[in-house]
């Protein structure tokens, strides 16, 4: 038996569909986000990141950074165990205090990453619920499908952001059986919200469980940056409304939140939870630093959704075809998986800017994008140079524009973009 074949034949099948994945070797610059180093073939050269999901650059903020050195330096570098053998470090005791605050709930519980947060959460939530129907939106994330499945409970699957839909399928399990709707409040791919208040009123009518996914809305919506179900005061009508540490709040980590039963149950019940061991120390008072920097500054979400509006604007002025999105995520429509990747690895080698290409299966065949994320740090200086960049990239390799096509933009307009300087080897 030739082991290794097998796993060369699944390889190749990889490649065969286009969807083999060679990783940036990057190191993101701390003080000149959305810098960043890149080594490829022994070079080295410095780029700009569009494409970074530390949406708000906490990850580099001084206070963020100096929490987690102080952590590491009082508590050492892990946790020791997991929390059913080694106890719970007391910064972590803390951050589940200052999630559950965030989202007005009465606890929270943390776990290593957002994807073990949904898997663990949703199957455990799912399978103690007898003859449990889970309703999921079609659209939702890897880590909510794989919790939906290990749940073993039956599942229906309903139409993006389809409330009709949605009551049709609540309608046919009726009020008696258990049902519990899992939703995201931002779609990350199109930038989409979903419609909370009308899933929380059929989850009344229907009496059913809702389980929201706040990842990328968390940090950035909402006064205290509590996520849309904060923005829109819906969060008392979710039972269940997880995140993420390691997005805009730039850690590490997941979390739910909700009542004291409910999180007790998933502690006790969730191998996802019980079996791994807990974040360390210093990742978690960061954390803690970084939500409640969040819930108190405004600025940082008014100069993300300032740059964003002025990026969308830009590039919709110069053609491109932007994608509509009510959020802080760019979509532009490449449509071809070959051109996606040609056009990320022109403007990565004559523009020294990264932007990763999304291709099917994350994605619908024949909307292959760009995925840009402006954040606080893409000064307008740095948007211009993306929309000249853009604009040569669609020039060159034939893209097609938007509907509006490309408007003639007088070259003294143009900015012409800089040549990367290349540090030292
Ligand atoms: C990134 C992501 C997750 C997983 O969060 P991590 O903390 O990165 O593991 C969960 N849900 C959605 C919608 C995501 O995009």
């Amino acid at each position: 038996m030739n082991y290794q074949r097998f796993f060369e034949e699944a390889i190749d099948q990889v490649h065969a569909e286009r969807r083999y994945r060679v990783f940036a070797d990057i190191e993101r610059i701390a003080g000149a986000f959305p810098r960043a180093i890149w080594r490829s073939e022994g070079k080295v050269e410095e780029i700009t990141v569009w494409c970074s999901n530390d949406y708000l650059g906490m990850g580099q903020h001084p206070d963020v950074v100096s929490a987690l050195q102080n952590a590491a330096g009082r508590m050492g570098s892990g946790a020791g165990g997991t929390r059913n053998i080694s106890g719970t470090n007391h910064p972590l005791v803390e951050l589940e205090l200052e999630l559950a605050d965030l989202h007005a709930k009465e606890a929270a519980l943390v776990f290593t990453s957002g994807f073990v947060s949904n898997e663990a959460s949703i199957s455990t939530i799912a399978r103690l619920l007898p003859n449990c129907l889970v309703l999921s939106d079609e659209l939702n994330h890897a880590s909510m499908i794989e919790g939906v499945r290990r749940s073993g409970a039956e599942k229906k699957i309903f139409r993006h952001n389809d409330v009709a839909h949605l009551e049709s399928l609540l309608a046919a399990a009726g009020r008696e059986r258990a049902k519990l709707i899992v939703f995201e409040s931002v779609y990350s791919m199109d930038g989409d919200i979903s419609p909370i208040k009308e899933i929380a009123d059929l989850a009344d009518k229907y009496n059913a469980m809702t389980y929201i996914d706040e990842v990328h809305a968390v940090g950035m919506y909402g006064n205290r940056g509590g996520g849309i179900t904060e923005r829109e005061g819906l969060a008392h009508r979710i039972d269940v409304i997880e995140g993420t540490l390691a997005k805009a709040f730039g850690t590490l980590g997941g979390y739910i939140t909700g009542s004291a039963t409910v999180v007790d149950a998933v502690r006790s019940y969730a191998p996802g939870f019980i079996f791994t061991t807990a974040l360390p120390p210093a990742i978690a008072a960061a954390a803690t630093t970084s939500i409640r920097h969040l819930k108190g500054s405004q600025a940082e979400r008014d100069a993300q959704q300032r740059q964003v509006a002025r990026t969308k604007e830009v590039l919709t002025a110069a053609g491109l075809p932007v994608m509509p999105s009510n959020t802080h995520i760019v979509p532009v429509l490449v449509g071809d998986p070959e051109l996606c990747k040609m056009a990320t690895d022109r403007l990565h080698g004559l523009h020294g800017i990264y932007i990763q290409p999304i291709n099917y299966p994350t994605v619908p065949r024949g909307t292959e994008r760009l995925r840009i994320t402006p954040t606080p740090f893409h000064d307008d200086l740095l948007i211009d140079r993306l929309r000249d960049a853009l604009v040569e990239t669609w020039d060159a390799l034939g893209i097609p524009y938007g509907a509006a096509g490309r408007p003639a933009v007088a070259s003294s307009e143009r900015i012409i973009p800089l040549l990367v300087p290349k540090s030292g080897g």
